[in-house]
């Protein structure tokens, strides 16, 4: 058994009453790594080191922190091949899909705080002939950051680094499911020689450790990236003392194609936003909405190339869908697969679970297409976070529209249109907080990103997260 650690005011430490959380290999189904399942003490013990550390950390310039996210990017791209590794067992991913996308996007994430930072600039408001006022964007002190399961150090660093670039220091923890790669990265940090204190990484459960976390008093703001169910009991234990909050969550997002679309391409993309990490990304397109003169052709086509798709190791190169992160999240997507049916949907391909030759106590399911289910039943209202998607055809722009928006998320939506003047209305009119036209998941780190509804509250990214984690102050000075 691996055993993983906390980060502590620069040291790595067991929970301090030595109890742990079993960590599972999904692709196997077997317990393979420990990692500390810690207490009321343990956090509180980060925050007083992070708290410590404030001091000098919020007064270094913006020179010195850029040079050591900077370090630290460089150390991720080193160490890409032993991260990727960890990140496929951890999760289930499939090892090449870690390697190009998930480890490269935290060095990027690294890199680019690094540099927004030393670009970031404030305000300043001129009262002609009688004042110049000028804003101060201060570091806000100590803050949490809680990330999920499904990109564990892509979200991990997505978080830590604008905090820490904009001067706080931070108390992190992932998710309990899959906590490896935040542990390789807590060596990481060490090897960068970033200040003890400044970032402390605690693991546990989330009813435990990241309750505490989030109603700490000490805790100024939280960057949180889960459930929506998560993220409004985090609102809740935050309103008391005031904390910032952003909170980034589920979503339930459609894929809108009309006939008039470059129909290779769309199928194409189609198929990954569909079923990319098993289905578990944000992001994924899960609600199938196709223009009725192309329904059957559309259906025809994307069934047979998600029956070619290969389920199996996720270390094997050739694997396109890996092991599904957990039991319990297993269990969950097979009750919405049967519920499915309940509600009335036929299954056009996979519907089962499927147990490829030597990995037999795994958690694996075949890409599933449901279809003959209207747009407001269970199954197309409520997040699956599996490789589950749902077809449904529609007459025009308007019918549309009315089911895209009639949904209680709002994270993203694609649409595939070669009509201009259409891709600016839809996009105009969809209610979600990113909107692709011809495209999926192609991220501009600069842009805002989060959701509407239930997806979210507050935006992150660019500037709007060095925004999130400085406290701005006005001052006003008299000619
Ligand atoms: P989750 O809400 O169960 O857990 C997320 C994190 O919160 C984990 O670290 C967990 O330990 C912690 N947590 C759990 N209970 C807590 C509590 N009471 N107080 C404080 N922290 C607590 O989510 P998950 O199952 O890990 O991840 C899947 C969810 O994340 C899906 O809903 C998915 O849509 C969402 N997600 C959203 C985005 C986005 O950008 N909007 C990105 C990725 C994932």
């Amino acid at each position: 058994m691996k055993n993983i650690e906390n980060y502590i005011d620069g040291l790595l430490q067991p929970a301090s009453d030595k109890k742990h959380i079993t960590v599972y290999n999904p692709a196997k189904g077997l317990p393979y790594a420990l990692a500390p399942d810690s207490n009321e003490k343990d956090i509180n013990l980060a925050i007083d080191a992070a708290e410590q550390a404030f001091a000098s950390w919020s007064t270094t310039t913006v020179e010195e922190r850029h040079h050591y996210l900077m370090k630290i990017s460089d150390l991720i791209l080193k160490n890409i091949d032993s991260l990727a590794l960890a990140e496929s067992i951890d999760n289930g991913k499939t090892l090449w899909l870690a390697k190009s996308v998930d480890i490269p996007r935290a060095a990027s994430n690294m890199r680019f705080f690094a540099t927004a930072i030393m670009q970031f600039a404030s305000e300043s408001h001129n009262m002609t002939g009688k004042a110049i006022n000028y804003t101060l964007r201060k570091p806000l002190g100590v803050v949490a950051c809680i990330s999920p399961w499904n990109l564990p150090l892509y979200l991990f660093t997505w978080k830590i680094a604008p905090a820490l670039a904009a001067g706080n220091t931070v108390v992190a923890k992932p998710s309990e499911v899959t906590p490896m790669t935040a542990y390789l990265f807590s060596k990481i940090c060490m090897e960068a020689g970033l200040p003890k204190g400044v970032l402390n990484i605690v693991h546990g459960y989330g009813a435990q450790t990241g309750a505490v976390l989030s109603s700490h008093k000490k805790i100024k703001a939280i960057s949180f990236t889960g459930s929506t169910k998560i993220g409004a009991e985090i609102a809740m234990k935050a309103a008391p003392s005031f904390k910032k909050y952003s909170l980034e969550m589920g979503g339930k997002n459609p894929n809108i194609i009309f006939a008039d679309c470059n129909y290779d391409k769309m199928l194409a993309t189609t198929l990954k936003s569909s079923f990319a990490n098993q289905g578990q990304i944000c992001l994924c397109g899960s609600k199938i909405f196709i223009e009725q003169s192309i329904y059957d052709k559309f259906k025809t086509d994307f069934i047979r190339k998600v029956a070619a798709l290969k389920v199996g190791d996720p270390l094997d190169k050739d694997t396109q869908v890996g092991a599904i992160v957990s039991k319990q999240h297993f269990d969950k997507i097979k009750y919405y697969i049967n519920l499915a049916q309940e509600e009335g949907g036929k299954i056009l391909a996979g519907g089962i679970s499927v147990q490829p030759k030597g990995f037999e106590k795994g958690w694996y399911i075949k890409p599933t297409i449901i279809e003959g289910l209207p747009h407001n039943c269970r199954t197309n209202q409520e997040e699956i976070f599996g490789p589950v998607v749902s077809l449904m055809p529609f007459k025009n722009e308007a019918e549309v529209l009315q089911m895209v928006n009639d949904s209680p998320y709002g994270l993203s939506a694609s649409l595939w249109t070669e009509n201009l003047t259409r891709a600016h209305r839809m996009a105009n009119d969809i209610e979600a907080g990113i909107i692709w036209v011809n495209t999926w998941l192609l991220r501009d780190l600069r842009t805002p990103f989060g959701g509407m509804k239930n997806s979210g509250v507050g935006r992150e990214g660019g500037n709007e997260a060095l925004r999130f984690f400085t406290e701005p102050k006005n001052i006003c000075i008299a000619h």
